[in-house]
């Protein structure tokens, strides 16, 4: 049997319908995992359910995290929020971390990962930085790797690529801050914003601050290693 695999929905800022980027959907077929699309719910029983009737989590993209959720204020730069959102996925990235089930996490879902953990984030990298950045919010189409990705050669990202060094999409203006306890950062950017994070005690849980999903639909060899290892690890 293959593997099924919950994959999270964004929600429009201010609206109560869901909403996911077929590419999605997409790469977790091409990996070899049944895919099935998780609604925002907030009753908790049924959330636990949810975490135990799944294989592994497949957290996406979308809007900025309410930074209460992990002690602060909102900044001034801070973008949309989508709360019953926030609530789900943080709640069911929790289960998933109890259960030892297989977790990967794109953008946001990388960003969830670490404050359902006890992380941080930057609400806005350019202003909370007191470093000059990259462009991190890149103008070129989708697919294209427009900075590089430097990885730690003792890590689960490396496993996967066996890369110390490679090129990636970037579309965004959070990162993770401080890392959660019992967390490493796999990869960083060339600023040295964290570009990954993972858990070294777990079989695979994964958190890229970039869009593998969206590379994939050209056909990148890595991207499909990435997923390719998160669907093996949900088969077991
Ligand atoms: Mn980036």
């Amino acid at each position: 049997m293959k593997p099924l695999i919950g994959i999270t929905a964004s929600m429009e800022v201010g609206k109560k319908g869901h909403q996911i980027s077929h590419a999605n959907v997409d790469a977790i077929t091409r990996a070899g995992g049944i895919p099935v699309i998780l609604p925002n719910i907030l009753e908790e029983d049924n959330i636990e359910e949810l975490a135990q009737r799944i294989d592994g989590l497949y957290a996406t993209g979308g809007a900025d995290i309410d930074p209460t959720l992990f002690g602060e204020e909102p900044h001034k730069d801070l973008g949309g929020v989508t709360p019953t959102r926030d609530f789900f996925e943080i709640t069911i990235t929790k289960k998933i971390l109890e259960l030892g089930k297989p977790f990967l996490g794109v953008c946001r879902g990388s960003q969830v990962l670490n404050v359902a953990a006890g992380g941080t984030l930057y609400q806005d990298i350019y202003a909370q930085s007191d470093r000059e950045l990259l462009q991190h919010n890149q103008k070129a189409f989708r697919y294209h790797g427009s900075h590089f990705v430097y990885v730690e050669k003792d890590s689960l990202l490396y496993r996967l690529t066996g890369q110390e060094k490679f090129k990636i999409n970037s579309y965004h203006h959070q990162a993770v801050k401080d890392i959660a306890a019992g967390f490493q950062s796999s990869g960083r950017a060339s600023d040295g914003i964290i570009e990954a994070i993972e858990k070294p005690d777990h079989p695979f849980v994964l958190g890229v601050q970039w869009h593998p999903e969206l590379m994939l639909v050209n056909d990148d060899e890595l991207s499909l290693k990435i997923f390719k290892g998160f669907i093996e690890a949900c088969q077991k």
